[in-house]
């Protein structure tokens, strides 16, 4: 591990004055970036622990929840609100990690976290998310876990974040402060794809802090977050649904889908949401709306089978909601 210097942030001010420093990251949680420094990844010259603040989770006044990026992942699981009015974010969390990494990791450090990819973390490699124009050994490579969605010639890889795919779906705002001021910017927005840049992974710019997630006000039907991984224990997904769904007399008025473990950030489901929205809510228009998103979906070697898992997952999770809400009639 390189020579660094560790600062704490008494007040984000502070923060914001040491993070725009040359060579500063701002430390959570530490449950990927203190990994990326032992792999030697990571060389950050400043460490500027941020952990001490933005530790509340509070109302927004209009039924929404503000989330401070400090909070730990175990409090926003364990939130009476969250678990009454977002439950899929408190599923996905508990499936994300196990109960020590979800009381070190934070709201912030989550939502940053990088690839999983194998040849990001293997400096023999060539990667070009670890080292612009060096190349992707994953495309012609061991690429089981890779992206079929929104990938580039120049990267193939997934995002890791189980709780980023439920914020998606919830239409999550994340809050960062910088030298310009505040920005508001939808959780969909916040990660990009790779293009011929996969190594530019959000919109951030050089010093912003994120400093919350505001959840609007609680959506009106039935949620949920579904894992698929390789092992009943704690792994990555090979594919998730985060989705929320609102029926009436038959017809789907209202509905959300966001996927994890299929693109370089977390995959909102528009096609699938809008041939869906006003239609029947039936097994055969759900696997209709997912054939829908997976159209413009792309194989690798080793990766094909993700795209009959979405499909299938996306039905079954919508079918499964859909029989919820006519349970509760
Ligand atoms: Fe690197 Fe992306 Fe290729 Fe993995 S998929 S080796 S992270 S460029």
């Amino acid at each position: 591990m390189n020579p660094f210097t560790y600062e704490r942030a008494s007040d984000q001010q502070t923060a914001l004055t040491l993070g725009t420093q040359p060579g500063a990251r701002y430390l959570g949680g530490g449950t990927n970036l203190v990994d990326l420094m032992r792999e030697t990844i990571e060389h950050p010259a400043i460490l500027v622990d941020v952990t001490g603040l933005s530790c509340a989770i509070e109302e927004t006044g209009d039924g929404g929840l503000r989330m401070g990026a400090g909070v730990k992942n175990t409090a926003v699981a364990a939130d009476r609100r969250v678990r009454e009015r977002y439950p899929l974010l408190a599923q996905a969390i508990l499936a994300g990690a196990s109960a020590q990494i979800r009381n070190m990791a934070t709201v912030g450090g989550n939502l940053l976290q990088r690839t999983r990819c194998g040849y990001f973390y293997d400096d023999a490699a060539h990667c070009n998310k670890r080292t612009p124009g060096s190349g992707c050994d994953a495309i012609e490579g061991f690429n089981r876990m890779h992206a079929i969605l929104g990938a580039s010639a120049s990267c193939v890889a997934t995002h890791p974040s189980d709780m980023a795919v439920a914020l998606a779906a919830l239409d999550a705002v994340v809050t960062v402060e910088g030298r310009n001021g505040t920005r508001d910017i939808p959780l969909v927005d916040f990660h990009v794809l790779p293009g011929e840049t996969p190594h530019i992974e959000t919109v951030l710019e050089a010093g912003e802090l994120i400093t919350a997630v505001t959840l609007p006000p609680g959506f009106a039907g039935r949620s949920s977050y579904r894992k698929v991984r390789d092992r009943a224990s704690y792994a990555f997904a090979l594919i998730s649904v985060a989705a929320a769904l609102e029926v009436q007399n038959g017809v789907v008025k209202e509905v959300r889908i966001a996927l994890g473990g299929v693109a370089h950030k977390p995959w909102r489901a528009r096609a699938a949401e809008a041939t869906l929205k006003g239609g029947p809510a039936t097994e055969v228009a759900f696997r209709a709306a997912a054939q829908t998103e997976l159209a413009s979906a792309r194989a690798l070697r080793d990766n094909a089978f993700k795209i009959e898992l979405s499909e299938r997952v996306i039905t079954d999770t919508l079918v499964k909601l859909t029989a919820l809400q006519e349970i509760r009639k």
